[in-house]
């Protein structure tokens, strides 16, 4: 949605730009026919259809346009315009027919036949229409080479079918074009090198892989999946301290990711005979992060695992406030009670702490278009935006049961 919205924004300053240029000449020749542009202004309807548009009146904007249409049939931006309204409305076969036929007026310049193919590319990706979608912008690429929104919407497509490697050229070539924030590009190019990466993996060509991974890193140091693989990778390689290594390094980078590493981490140290080690890295997390309930959950766990549950207890306590909501403090804290023989001061201490916890199965929410999912996802299924989720934090049921 919010691409649209930019597409529109820049092509309503297209057409500020066209406006001014053909308010210059007045008179314009058009299929040998000199056209008096100034028929526009004597109906009220464009500037009217206009101000709809930025006031998000989709219906009235498309009435009044396609009344200023209807005076100046020749004016390509009104029915440029007219075709997006139809599509944003979900018309999109009535979109692609505008837009259809605009590509068949003969006097077409170069700028405006390729902000036609991208409003019927627009079209296609919309109605579902991939292969014509990509073919159309690929064509808005020959007419205008840096074209940003055609390589975006090619990055997006080659996403959605998985074609890592060709998004992840477009998105090099919308960096080159220095489209885009630098943060923003290598944040999606690292992202976009994890999963090839992660394809390397799965054909078990575990060194390219491992490579790729590094170079994932390289262009964007908190990626937080690439590191989890990168060290998955090594650890099959037989490099286990390799391995170590790359998990410590995103708990380093990343706190706020660590607990992903937490299991791998756990079992590493005790393979290499530095059980010690985890207790350290959980202790320097709770010190460095005190609202960090997963490394308190983890160690809590670790420590009923050593035959400390009662330790293991009062870190999850704890660990309860910083998130009364999620089921997984209260598991770990059932489990716990249990190997205390349900000790009925320490129940009734965990009753009375927990009385006004929310609880929701799933916590993770899309900070752009606020899909939910149960686990940590790194490409929105819904707006297909790169590592846009988050924790949803919520206070206590008290609070909330407005
Ligand atoms: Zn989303």
């Amino acid at each position: 949605m919010s691409t649209q919205f930019y597409l529109l924004a820049a092509l309503l300053a297209l057409l500020v730009g066209v406006a001014a240029g053909k308010a210059w000449e007045r008179y314009k020749l058009r299929d040998g026919r000199w056209i008096d542009r100034r028929r526009l202004r004597d109906t009220p309807h464009y500037m009217l259809g206009l101000n709809f548009l930025t006031e998000h009146q989709v219906d009235q904007a498309i009435e009044e346009l396609t009344q200023a249409a209807g005076t100046d049939g020749d004016a390509l931006e009104i029915q440029m315009i007219l075709g997006n309204l139809y599509r944003g409305k979900g018309q999109v076969s009535r979109a692609i027919t505008v837009h259809q036929a605009l590509l068949q007026r003969p006097s077409l310049t170069r700028l405006e036949h390729a902000y036609v193919l991208l409003c019927l590319g627009l079209d296609f990706r919309h109605a579902g229409f991939v292969d014509r979608a990509l073919e159309t912008f690929l064509e808005v690429l020959v007419l205008d080479p840096g074209n940003r929104y055609a390589l975006t919407h090619l990055q997006k497509l080659h996403e959605e079918q998985h074609q890592w490697r060709d998004a992840l050229r477009v998105r090099e070539q919308i960096a080159a074009g220095a489209g885009g924030s630098s943060g923003e590009n290598a944040a999606i190019l690292a992202f976009l090198r994890n999963e090839i990466g992660v394809e390397q993996q799965r054909a078990g060509d575990l060194k390219a892989a491992a490579r790729t991974f590094e170079s994932a890193i390289d262009a964007n140091a908190s990626t937080a999946p690439a590191r989890l693989n990168l060290g998955d990778v090594r650890e099959r390689l037989g490099d286990l301290r390799g391995a170590l290594h790359a998990w410590e390094a995103l708990v380093d980078v990343s706190p706020e990711r660590a607990y992903l590493a937490f299991d791998r981490l756990e079992r590493g140290y005790r393979l290499t005979g530095a059980q010690a080690r985890f207790v350290e890295l959980c202790e320097r997390l709770i010190r460095e992060h005190p609202g960090d309930w997963r490394a308190r959950a983890a160690l809590a766990r670790h420590l009923l695992q050593a035959g400390r549950p009662r330790t293991a207890f009062d870190l999850l306590i704890e660990a309860l406030p910083h998130h009364p909501h999620g089921l997984a403090v209260h598991q770990e804290i059932w489990h716990t009670l249990a190997e205390l023989d349900l000790d009925p001061a320490l129940v009734s201490r965990y009753v009375s702490l927990a009385r006004d916890a929310v609880f929701y199965l799933d916590p993770h929410i899309c900070t752009s278009c606020r899909y939910r999912s149960t686990e940590l996802l790194w490409l929105c299924p819904q707006c297909h935006t790169w590592n846009s989720f988050v924790e949803e934090r919520i206070a206590p049921g008290k609070q909330l049961s407005e």
